[in-house]
């Protein structure tokens, strides 16, 4: 659902959420697996690169799939869970009559349209045919104003974003947030690099959009150049994505009237108003510098470059959807081109994609009915308290933070809530117009149905029950709003989780991720924000400095993995995902220890409980990549390679050294060069 995406954007995701493919492996069956001794390539030292000792195996024996950028077990579980999902919906075609704005009708109804390729192949350009017509017709800049806002409601984008999320310093109520965007192309280094991989890819975009154009019958000289030169104006302008994580630099809070008062030829009044938004009478802005430049850029940039940008803008988001001709074109360059996918998914798969997409929180009702163990919350509620001990443990334990610092940060931990499995209370969608013969139509409502439940919130008290994601997928989020943590059905299963898992295996898998989560609170940005959500600083100067000086070395660290030649992770980028990796499994550790402490090693396969531990972490973040998907996310993730996503935290646990005797080894750090944060 459209709100999943919206407001995901101020939410700290465990993985980037990623599209992938199917194939069972041995951990699905009935009799889950802890954890695989065929995944250990032995011909490596744990020492030496423990990923690859741990996996290389399993590395050897998975290559990515055609149809994939990546291959990780949270695209392999995400898979087994759309497989639920498929019968879900084959299911969902048996039913008579279910009744209307029920979740049944419009699973039922959305799914039918989705699985008539003829009529969408006939109708799906034709029910976009307004929406460029309208494009077509703009003649100036107030019009140009009126579709930036018509036309984000239906997904088209443009260079502005406003929407509707808890605000950043008072988290009991919500407001207008303004963001930059407009780059098709995700990033501003696919427009400014020079460098000939980028190049080609740029050469490949013009093309590209010229031959949509084409397809689509729209006549225009040049589409694609003049596309490109304007994106790349709206590049130069656009904010760093390091710059976009910073909570302070992108809180500019002001009256909406005097934000317009500095903006001449954007209109940000009649943008608002356009949006739903006349309530809006206060707004925070994240970039500023970005909208006095765009302000410029109205004027400079002609009317006529404007449409064909916002054309285009138009099958940007729309190709995948209106017809086999227009997805396949798009296939070839967004993930062929951009991401290194070679064949694209049998139609079968796709449709199932993009309901499950679509209409999520639906589908998740009747996914977590059928298949999430209700026993599960029980064992994770322990293993959550367990952590939040161990974390009130190592914040007493800190040497670097002084003590009124100390107690403040315990306040914070103490507040923490949690969420598990799927919501108490789910949305009303009966509203929502889904009919079985209008595919591209269902589309359109569903977004604007998504835009809708989200401007409405404005005014309205905080719903503190709201999910912001979906219970059938991988992931995990911490949102500092709500300063609440929260494990979606889709990621409690293996190899995560199982009850049935030693406990080292469990600890070592969700009781990472569970500590990751709670560690975003006190990530580099997370630590920010109070114990009641608000972005408030709760520090002394000298605690926050000494912070600031160790996660910047972490950030060093990180920034010396080179992962494609000459290319290397993102220090800063990825800084508050490794904060809360290397913090993950240092409190997941110390859960463990005491959970140990009464029983007796039970030694799996000849490994230790601490040695199970670390196979557990590695195991989670098994994966191949493609080395465009790579490259791209290496500019585009918070999240590092999951390589150095094992590798960075546990050069710098001193349990791992002494695990696997690594003392002196090159994979592990000496003890003056140790960092430990949380
Ligand atoms: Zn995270």
């Amino acid at each position: 659902m459209k709100q999943f995406i919206i407001t995901g954007a101020a939410l700290l995701l465990l993985t980037q959420c990623n599209p992938p493919k199917e194939e069972k492996t041995e951990e699905m069956e009935d009799q889950p697996v802890a954890f695989e001794l065929s995944n250990i390539d032995s011909s490596v030292m744990p020492c030496d690169n423990f990923y690859t000792y741990a996996i290389g195996s399993w590395q050897k024996e998975n290559p990515v799939p055609a149809t994939e950028g990546r291959w990780m077990s949270f695209n392999i579980l995400a898979e087994n869970n759309r497989e639920k999902i498929q019968g879900i919906l084959d299911e969902s075609l048996k039913a008579e009559n279910p009744e209307k704005g029920s979740y049944l009708q419009l699973i039922q109804d959305f799914y039918k349209s989705a699985l008539d390729t003829v009529g969408r192949n006939e109708n799906g350009l034709k029910t976009l045919q307004t929406y460029i017509s309208a494009i077509q017709s703009i003649e100036n800049l107030e019009q140009l104003n009126q579709q930036f806002s018509a036309l984000k409601k239906v997904r088209i984008g443009s260079p502005v974003s406003f929407y509707v999320s808890r605000d950043a310093e008072n988290s009991e109520q919500y407001i207008t947030y303004a963001s930059q965007s407009g780059m098709t192309l995700g990033d501003k280094s696919y427009y400014l690099k020079e460098d000939a991989k980028f190049e080609e890819i740029r050469t490949a975009y013009v093309t590209h959009i010229n031959d949509i154009f084409h397809m689509a019958g729209i006549e225009a000289e040049n589409p694609g150049q003049r596309v490109l030169d304007l994106e790349t104006k709206i590049a130069q302008i656009s904010w760093d994505r390091k710059d976009l994580r910073d909570a302070d630099k992108t809180y500019n809070k002001m009256a909406v009237a005097e934000f317009d008062g500095t903006l001449s030829n954007l209109n940000v009044r009649g943008i608002l108003d356009g949006l739903d938004l006349t309530k809006a009478d206060t707004i925070v802005v994240r970039t500023i510098s970005f909208y006095e430049d765009l302000d410029k850029l109205m004027m400079e940039v002609s009317i006529d470059d404007w449409k064909n940008y916002m054309t285009w803008k138009v099958f940007s988001g729309w190709s995948s959807s209106i017809s086999d001709e227009f997805e396949k074109k798009h296939f070839d360059f967004f993930s062929t081109t951009m991401r290194g996918v070679k064949e694209m998914r049998p139609r079968k798969e796709r449709i199932l994609r993009t309901v499950d997409g679509s209409l999520s929180e639906p589908l998740g009702k009747l996914f977590v009915e059928k298949y999430f163990p209700e026993e599960s919350k029980k064992y994770m509620s322990e293993l959550i308290e367990n952590l939040r001990g161990a974390y009130k443990q190592s914040i007493m334990n800190l040497t670097w933070m002084g003590d009124s610092t100390k107690e403040k940060a315990l306040k914070k931990l103490e507040s923490f809530t949690y969420k598990i499995g799927y919501p108490d209370k789910w949305e009303d969608y009966s509203e929502l117009e889904i009919s079985s013969d209008n595919y591209v139509q269902n589309l359109i409502n569903i977004s604007l149905f998504g835009f809708k439940e989200m401007s409405e919130k404005l005014g309205e008290p905080v719903d503190k029950d709201e999910w912001h994601m979906a219970p059938q997928m991988v992931n995990a989020y911490y949102s500092p709003s709500g300063n609440e943590i929260v494990f979606p059905a889709g990621i409690l299963q293996p190899p995560f989780f199982h009850p049935s898992f030693d406990d080292a295996i469990n600890y070592g898998g969700i009781g990472g991720v569970i500590g990751h989560e709670f560690t975003h609170g006190f990530d580099d940005q997370g630590a920010k924000y109070d114990w009641n959500g608000n972005k408030q600083n709760w520090w002394t100067d000298e605690d926050r400095e000494r912070f600031k000086a160790l996660t910047q070395q972490l950030a060093d660290q990180y920034s010396q993995y080179e992962v494609l030649p000459g290319e290397y992770v993102n220090g800063q980028l990825t800084l508050g995902e490794n904060i809360a990796d290397l913090g993950g499994i240092t409190l997941s550790y110390m859960a463990l220890e005491k959970v140990m402490e009464s029983k007796e090693d039970p030694m799996i396969d000849g490994f230790t409980w601490q040695q199970r531990f670390f196979l557990g972490w590695a195991n989670v973040w098994k994966g191949n990549i493609t080395e465009e998907t790579l490259r791209n996310r290496i500019l585009t993730d918070p999240h590092s390679p999951a390589e150095q996503r094992v590798l960075g935290p546990l050069a710098n646990v001193p349990q791992f050294e002494e695990a696997f005797g690594c003392t002196g080894k090159p994979m592990v750090k000496s003890d003056s060069t140790r960092i430990k944060i949380w």
